[in-house]
């Protein structure tokens, strides 16, 4: 079959804005989505699969996100940042997926360090002393991050209870003289020997501690102490340099609290939207994965063979698949993005543990789709495809809402309300 070109390419394909309909979205959110557009595709793409190869940080993408002022994106206005709001955040990170998934997902880790402490802890109730001294410490780690431009990660995971939510924090700060000592180890720690700090979940030790004396620290990465260790060699997000941090008797003053003594339970309990977070990078995955087939039955690839594949009615129907699960899951993410507040009633929470497993489920399903589409051919290291399909299988793994715990969850708050349990028989 002859292949007519347009001249000037109007007639290929153009992958479609993130969220859609961008209508939703303010003159800043749109702006601060085409910077990541733009560094994502002239930069990150071409070195997504020499990153996924070696598991390599891209320390040069997050040089560029820098020099684009986007690590102080989720840092308040007040403080200097762009001030972005949660949906923004969010869409910034799923268009930075399209073109390198780790990159991604380090990103996240990051910018939830700031949205705890920033507009999560406005809304905790706190006593004026402690808010006035949140005030002073976010105001240090905040200016780190905008006139400094370091790089907070976020290594909670232990591998045990914990990491579900279900037991406290194995990992341990005794209270010293003007701060604490924290001794524990983490694992799969993202940005492992790349972040300047690493925001660790911690249990502050008293008699009885519990769930509730969860402790936010900000470790610095050059403390005596701390030591990355293990090696890196996963199926999937090969770049996220996620090997484990272990913290011996390290010391950390008292501005390293990201949020005060006790605050922490709190956060997670009345803002559980910030586990969604996380999906945003595979909703990215996801649409990369589309993106990909569509021009690749259109024989549109750079360095392709210019073969169409496109007028097979069987290709027709997959793609056909693929765009009604990428819509039905595009217009559960950008509605739940919009509904992350403090305290959402029972209904939205439940949407909420909805739409995470939708995603994550969602995008390793078009991954699989998209190949099995595609052919043999897209499975060729030389192109994205294969890494796309590495990558979406990993979402659904991510604690503390694997695609099991989301069912777990749901399942309960669906046919029980909060506190409520069933009378035992004997
Ligand atoms: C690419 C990638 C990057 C990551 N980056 C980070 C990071 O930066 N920071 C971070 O903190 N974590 C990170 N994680 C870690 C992640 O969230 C998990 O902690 C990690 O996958 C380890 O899981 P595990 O298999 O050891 O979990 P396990 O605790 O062994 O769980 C195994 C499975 O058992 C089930 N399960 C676990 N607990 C329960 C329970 N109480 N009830 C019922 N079922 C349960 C779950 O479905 C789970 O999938 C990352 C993970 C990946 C894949």
């Amino acid at each position: 079959m002859a292949i007519v070109i347009r001249p000037d390419g109007s007639d290929r394909y153009q992958p479609p804005p993130i969220a859609g309909d961008e209508s939703g979205l303010d003159a800043a959110a749109r702006e601060w989505i085409a910077r990541a557009a733009d560094l994502g595709r002239s930069r990150f793409a071409g070195r997504a699969a020499r990153h996924d190869r070696d598991a390599s940080f891209p320390h040069d993408n997050f040089a560029d996100l820098r020099a684009a002022g986007l690590l102080g994106l989720a840092v308040p206005r007040a403080h200097g940042g762009l001030g972005a709001g949660f949906a923004a955040q969010a869409l910034v990170t799923a268009e930075i997926a399209r073109h390198c998934g780790s990159t991604a997902l380090c990103l996240n880790m990051h910018l939830a360090a700031c949205l705890w402490a920033g507009p999560v802890a406005d809304g905790l109730d706190m006593s004026g002393a402690q808010r006035a001294e949140h005030e002073a410490h976010r105001a240090w780690h905040f200016q780190q991050i905008v006139q400094g431009g370091r790089l907070y990660a976020q290594p909670f995971s232990e591998g045990g209870a914990a990491s579900a939510g279900r037991a406290p924090w194995g990992t341990r700060a005794r209270r010293v003289d003007g701060g604490y000592r924290v001794s524990g180890r983490k694992i799969f720690a993202s940005l492992a020997g790349a972040a300047d700090a690493y925001g660790v979940l911690c249990t502050l030790e008293r008699p009885g501690a519990s769930l509730a004396d969860a402790l936010y620290l900000a470790v610095p990465a050059d403390a005596a102490g701390v030591r990355v260790a293990g090696d890196w060699d996963p199926l999937g997000m090969r770049a996220t340099a996620s090997r484990s941090l272990e913290l011996d008797d390290v010391f950390v003053p008292e501005r390293a609290r990201l949020l005060p003594e006790g605050l922490y339970a709190q956060a997670a309990q009345r803002f559980p939207h910030m586990n969604f977070t996380l999906a945003s990078t595979y909703f990215g995955i996801a649409q990369a994965a589309y993106d990909f087939s569509v021009q690749y039955l259109r024989a549109e690839l750079p360095g392709m063979v210019p073969v169409k594949r496109r007028m097979y009615p069987t290709k027709q129907v997959a793609v056909a698949q693929m765009r009604i699960r990428l819509e039905q899951t595009r217009a559960l993410f950008v509605q739940t993005l919009h509904e992350a507040r403090i305290d959402p009633d029972d209904d939205a929470r439940q949407r909420l543990y909805a739409a995470h497993y939708s995603v994550m489920e969602n995008a390793q399903a078009i991954g699989a789709l998209a190949l099995r589409t595609c052919g043999g051919q897209a499975m060729l290291k030389s192109l994205p495809l294969e890494r796309l399909y590495r990558d979406a299988r990993c979402g659904a793994l991510m604690l503390p809402w694997t695609a099991e715990l989301c069912l777990d969850r749901l399942g309960h708050e669906c046919l029980y309300a909060r506190a409520e349990h069933d009378e035992a028989i004997d």
